[in-house]
């Protein structure tokens, strides 16, 4: 059967920066951010997300640790 292949997908939370309440958890992607920086392509991060603690959309960012 597939091997498991070691991919680049770490899981990662989303901070809103705002209030810093934590939201999201998400695949992040190392190659795909790579390829958009040499493509210069706009970085995925930080991203445009509903924040229900702010209630509206406010940019979300990276947090270093899952919680
Ligand atoms: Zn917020």
């Amino acid at each position: 059967m597939a091997t498991k292949k070691k991919d680049n997908r770490a899981p990662v939370g989303l901070v809103c920066s705002v209030c810093k309440s934590f939201n999201y958890i998400t695949e992040f992607n190392k190659m795909n951010e790579t390829q958009k920086k040499q493509q210069g392509e706009d970085p995925t991060f930080p991203l445009k997300k509903f924040c229900p603690k702010c209630n509206k959309r406010t940019e979300h960012k990276l947090a270093k640790k899952l919680k």
